[in-house]
Parts: C-alpha cells; structure tokens; sequence
C-alpha cells in the first residue's frame, strides 16, 4: 500500500513511523519543517487528568490508552532517531481556586483513583506556591515531553525506518477521479497514491473545508527564566488560569485561547495575562524574567472531538481536530490510525470524520 501523508506534525509523522514499520510505502509532504507547527509550540504536557476534567467518556478513554503507551513511545523514538524527546513522569498538581472547585476536583479524584492535597502537603511538594489556596488534586504519574524535541526525533525515526519525508511541499490540492483521491498536487509536482491521509493540522480545513472543517484556535506562551540559584517546580502545576510546566531551565507558561483566524502574531495582552496568572500562581516569578513569547495554533473540529479514520471521500483520510490534547494523543493516534489504515481496527465512532455531515 502506498500512502501519502500531508503535513509532518505529530500526527503525520507518528501514524507515518508505524505504517513504514508495518510495511506500507509512506510519503509525508510538508509544507515547511517537520514539528513546525502546533507540535513546537505545544506546553508538551501529557495531560491525562487536567485536560479531561469535563471531557467526552470516548476521549477520557483514549487520553488514559495513550498516557499508558507514552513510556514505550517516547524510548522508542529515542532510541530509533537518537535524539532525547526530554520524557519525564514528575506529576501534576491542579490548584483549587475555592471551595466549590476543591469540591469537583476530589470527585474527579475518587473516579481517577488520584488523592487530593491539603495546602501543607502542596508546599511541601510545591514550594513556590506560597499565596493562600484550597488545596489540591495531584496527579503523581503524569508526565511531560519537550514537544519540539519530539518533532525533530519524530521525523527523523520516520525516515530510518523506511519512510520518506519531502519538506518546503505545500499541498495545494487533492485532485479526485470517479470520486477518488488520486492526487496530492505540489508546485513540485504531483504524488499518486492508493490512500491520502490529511494530517495538516490547524490548516487541514484550508485544503478540505467540508471534509475536515478544522479551525485554528490560537495560543500564546511565554517562558521565563529564574534568578541565579533559584530552583524551578519539578511538577506540571495549574491554578490561576495558567500552567506551569517546567523544562530546560525556564518555566514555560501557558495559554491564551483565541479564535484569530491564522493569525500567530504576538500580543502584549497575552503576555500580560500569562504574567499576572503566574506571579499570582507562584509569587516568587514576579522577580524572573520573560526569555521568550511563541503562538501556535491548535486544530479544532466543529464538536472539539478528534477527526480520526476515513472521510466520506474514497481514499481520503484524516488524523486532526485534536485541540489541546495533539501530544497526549500521539501515540494512540500513530496506533489507531495506522490499525485502521491496514483493516486491523474500526474507527472509533466518536472520533469517525464521517460522523460530521
Ligand atoms: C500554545 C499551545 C500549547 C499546547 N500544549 C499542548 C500540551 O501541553 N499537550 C498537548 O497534548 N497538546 C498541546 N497543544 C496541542 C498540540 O500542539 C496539537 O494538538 C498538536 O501539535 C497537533 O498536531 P498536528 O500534527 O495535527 O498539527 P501540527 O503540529 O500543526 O502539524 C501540521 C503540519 O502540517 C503542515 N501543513 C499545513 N498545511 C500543509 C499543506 N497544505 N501541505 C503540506 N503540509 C502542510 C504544517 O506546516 C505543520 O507542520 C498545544 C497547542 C498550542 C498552540
């Protein structure tokens, strides 16, 4: 089977890495860099419980499948590109902001089978949080990868094991005949294959409005570095409308939400709101510097579930409108979709593209 893939995020390259591994001839067309997109500028946390506090039971389920494949994923990518993915389980604390919001988090965890903190077990574990709060749920597993480490690596496992990666290829158009896809059109040239799998992310829709109505939604970050000798947070911590997530010696802050179109420019506002959410988050950063400001632009479907299998287009599939949770994904979206791909899985129905009319 000869695949072609558009776009070399996450998504692309990690569905990519595992049908070369299976067998398929697999091409992935990429507009510019791989990992360039929302793969760079994503936090990297894998967000299992913050991030499906209110979530959908399907995507509850697929976001626990996933964070259980992670440890192995992220050796695997290591160990076949040879480059560190920065994977690392030190947990994740969610702050409550009252009393009412302590009351929903120790239900979500008595489900998860996660205990709640009490304000001295938070300092304890957290130092940094010295403002007054209601305590805590921790979640002592969770994890965190260095989202643009994974792109580079994901792309460059894609390539040794056996698939062939084309960078600087927009796709202009998918070109059908008799109602199938047949054609992916570059100003390079044209690529012919039995399957196209739509993995463009945020911009997905662009080429396919009807069949992955995928809108930008759009997210800025800063990152700031502590003063000489002061230690940063070892654990992911949310509270104040921000999270924290440290890696590489800065403390990466995160994110506004915005529907701006295609927009990725910088706001002064953003960078404000990130700031007092953190300085009210952890009251010693009001001292540390901002090192750095970044937008990406998440993919989002009309219902924000995810886009995964085939369309109602003979041909034309799709792996997108992940909205925040792309890195958590990954490895479960490599896995589903491939399987799907190669008749050895049905697609899950809350996540069908057809599902959408
Ligand atoms: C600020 C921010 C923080 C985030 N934090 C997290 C987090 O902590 N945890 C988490 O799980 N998720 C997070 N996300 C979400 C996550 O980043 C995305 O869900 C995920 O990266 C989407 O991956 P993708 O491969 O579908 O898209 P992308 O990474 O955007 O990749 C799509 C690729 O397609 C290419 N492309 C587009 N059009 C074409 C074309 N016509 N032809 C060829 N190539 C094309 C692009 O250049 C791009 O490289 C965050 C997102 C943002 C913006």
């Amino acid at each position: 089977m000869k695949v072609v893939i558009i776009g070399g995020g996450v998504a692309g390259l990690g569905v990519g890495l595992r049908l070369v591994q299976a067998g398929a001839e697999v091409i992935v067309l990429e507009r510019a860099q791989p990992g360039g997109g929302a793969t760079a500028a994503a936090a990297g946390m894998i967000a299992v419980t913050a991030e499906l506090l209110d979530a959908h039971a399907a995507e509850i389920e697929f976001a626990r499948n996933s964070n259980a494949l992670w440890p192995d994923f992220a050796k695997e990518v290591e160990a076949l590109s040879g480059q560190k993915v920065g994977f690392a389980a030190r947990g994740a604390m969610i702050l409550a902001a009252d009393a009412a919001g302590h009351a929903r988090l120790s239900r979500k965890a008595t489900e998860s089978g996660l205990s709640m903190l009490d304000e001295a077990a938070v300092r304890a574990l957290a130092p940094l949080v010295t403002g007054p709060q209601a305590g805590a749920l921790w979640s002592p597993a969770e994890a965190v990868v260095d989202a643009k480490a994974l792109g580079v690596a994901l792309a460059i496992a894609f390539e040794k094991a056996g698939g062939k990666l084309v960078t600087n290829a927009e796709v202009g158009r998918i070109e059908r005949k008799g109602g199938r896809a047949v054609t992916a059109h570059t100003a390079a040239g044209p690529y012919h294959a039995d399957v196209f799998l739509l993995a463009a992310g945020a911009w997905s829709g662009l080429l396919e409005s009807s069949i992955a109505p995928i809108t930008p939604v759009k997210g800025e970050m800063i990152a700031l570095a502590p003063p000489k000798g002061q230690a940063l947070p070892e654990q992911v911590i949310w509270g104040h409308g921000v999270y924290v997530v440290p890696r590489g010696g800065r403390l990466l802050v995160g994110a506004t939400m915005n529907v701006a179109g295609f927009d990725t420019g910088l706001t002064q506002e953003a960078a404000r709101g990130l700031r007092a959410g953190v300085e009210a988050l952890l009251p010693a950063t009001r001292d540390w510097k901002t090192m750095d400001h970044w937008a990406g632009l998440r993919p989002r479907a009309p219902d924000g579930l995810p886009l995964l299998g085939p369309t109602r287009v003979d041909g034309l599939w799709l792996a997108g409108g992940q909205f925040r949770n792309g890195i958590l994904f990954a490895p479960a979206i490599a896995q589903a979709v491939a399987d799907q791909l190669l008749g050895k899985a049905n697609p899950i129905p809350a996540f069908d593209p057809r599902r959408l009319k």
